[in-house]
């Protein structure tokens, strides 16, 4: 298993989880380039689509949440960076 650590993505607290079924894939870190995972507690799959010139947007399939991010957040890594930068103060779960 990796040590990646799953991402809040609201203040609601809802947290992007690595899916399970990258078998074969190598571990997940904040370098890899951003590909979607699983909505904690809703459990459903979280795409990440490119979706104008300056904007992408990380959406579940099973409940609707959509999040607005931009387009040069292209790695995990920045995702929880540019994540930080509009919650000061939030941490991810222990
Ligand atoms: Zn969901």
């Amino acid at each position: 298993m990796s040590t990646w650590m799953p991402i809040v993505l609201t203040e609601q607290g809802d947290t992007l989880l690595e899916r399970s079924d990258r078998r074969g894939a190598p571990p997940l870190s904040d370098e890899t380039s951003l590909g979607g995972g699983v909505h904690a507690i809703c459990g459903g799959c979280i795409d990440y689509r490119r979706t104008t010139n300056t904007h992408s947007v990380l959406l579940c399939r099973a409940c609707g949440l959509r999040l607005v991010i931009p387009a040069d957040v292209v790695t995990y890594g920045q995702l929880r960076g540019h994540l930080t930068t509009l919650q000061p103060g939030q941490a991810a779960p222990a």
